[in-house]
């Protein structure tokens, strides 16, 4: 295996699991970036990391640097779009059964899997412009007109992935839009322990810590929000909320400080098949996830970890055979996943007040076990 040639194609999260486990067995995988150094990592957003991420940490080493820089959440709740607790829901399943449900800024993560990664065999501002399948590997061509030849290439370059499109066809992979999508920006105070989501009719509001600040995310369907604007939604948002609930006015000011703030639209994306010949898929290109679970990174993890394994037993002439074996065993667990994230979004992504006060009414007869039943069978191993 020490003398498999890898190209892994984005310095993500998938990438970078990838990359730092296979440098734990010696093989120096080549990996390139879209960005440029200097813009890459420099801004982020807030990751809710389960122990199917966290674990991984500890197979490279990177326990401690996690711990110090993430959080621990021992709570979820879920209110009205008042401010009204609906339900807490103690995470404690998680922490105690599997191990540290953690919040992470993605550049922290991105900084700690960076330093196991060996920062300088990253080829940044560089993409694959063409991909030649041959019987004994593949054929690149890099944007930077250089060709290589490599035995695998792992395609990890995010859930809008322009290189995944080099090996499938357009009915092999596919959307699906919820029409929803929202803001993302920080509230600069200290972390807690709880993620605060504030479910409305047409609105969205959560509060998701990291390590030393707040991830706020406001949403909508997309069409009215965009129309109505950032400010004016802010405002019926918040005409919505009683006074004495300080936090969710909080974090609805904390957009004001901030220009431009990231705007995400809601859809994940699910491909047929995650390999051909050497070129596998890995992460959010070959299952890309809603965020209502908060669990694609944990997934990416996941499967990189299981992608290392089985590289680790291949041998030069059986390649697709091996990558055969990394999809059997990890895509249905990946699209398991997904399906809990999905049906939370039809939950949580509600326009009617009359099915809003309906959900609300309901919520508190479920556990979070019940709504994320499948996510849990992950984590069991199933
Ligand atoms: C606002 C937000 C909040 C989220 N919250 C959570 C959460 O709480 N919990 C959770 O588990 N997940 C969360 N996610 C999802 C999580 O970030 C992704 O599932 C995870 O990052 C997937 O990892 P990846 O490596 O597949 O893709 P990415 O991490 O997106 O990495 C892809 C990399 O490829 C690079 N790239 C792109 N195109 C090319 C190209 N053509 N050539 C070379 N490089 C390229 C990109 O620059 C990037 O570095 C969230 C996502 C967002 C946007």
């Amino acid at each position: 295996m020490q003398d498999l040639d890898i190209l892994i194609v984005g310095a993500g999260v998938a990438g970078l699991t990838c990359s730092s486990l296979l440098l734990q067995h010696g093989i120096k995988p080549t990996v390139i970036e879209r960005e440029e150094e200097k813009h890459f990592n420099k801004s982020g957003y807030m990751l809710g990391l389960l122990p199917l991420g966290g674990r991984v940490l500890n197979a490279m080493d990177a326990r401690d640097a996690f711990f110090a820089n993430s959080v621990q959440m021992e709570q979820y709740e879920i209110h009205k779009e008042t401010g009204e607790l609906v339900k807490g829901y103690p995470l404690d399943f998680i922490n105690k059964q599997f191990g540290s449900y953690r919040g992470i800024s993605r550049t922290s993560l991105i900084d700690i899997l960076l330093a196991k990664s060996k920062q300088d065999t990253i080829r940044y501002g560089t993409t694959v412009k063409n991909m030649e399948q041959q019987t004994n590997g593949v054929d690149v061509t890099f944007s930077d007109g250089r060709s290589q030849h490599f035995d695998v290439v792992i395609i990890a370059d995010g859930i809008h992935s322009e290189t995944r499109k080099q090996i499938l066809e357009d009915d092999e992979f596919a959307y699906k839009d919820t029409g929803w999508g929202g803001w993302v920006t920080w509230l600069d105070i200290d972390p807690i322990a709880s993620y605060k989501e504030y479910w409305g009719a047409g609105s969205f509001l959560g509060l998701y810590p990291v390590e030393d600040k707040i991830g706020v995310f406001l949403g909508g369907p997309v069409d009215e929000i965009k129309k109505k604007g950032l400010t004016s939604f802010i405002s019926e948002v918040k005409s919505n909320i009683a006074d004495d609930f300080s936090m969710p006015n909080q974090a609805l000011d904390s957009f004001n400080s901030k220009k431009d703030p990231f705007f995400w639209e809601f859809h994940d994306c699910r491909s047929q098949t995650w390999h051909k010949q050497n070129v596998v898929l890995l992460g959010d290109a070959a299952t890309g996830f809603l965020p209502t679970a908060g669990v694609g990174a944990s997934m990416a993890m996941d499967s990189a970890a299981a992608l290392v394994d089985e590289l680790t037993r291949m041998d030069k002439n059986h390649i697709p055979y091996g990558l055969t074996l990394f999809s059997k065993r990890q895509k249905k667990r990946v699209e398991k996943a997904q399906k809990d994230s999905r049906e939370l979004g039809k939950m949580m992504f509600v326009d009617s007040s009359i099915i809003s006060g309906v959900r609300n009414k309901l919520l508190p007869f479920y556990s979070l076990q019940q709504m994320l039943s499948d996510l849990t069978d992950v984590m069991e191993g199933e």
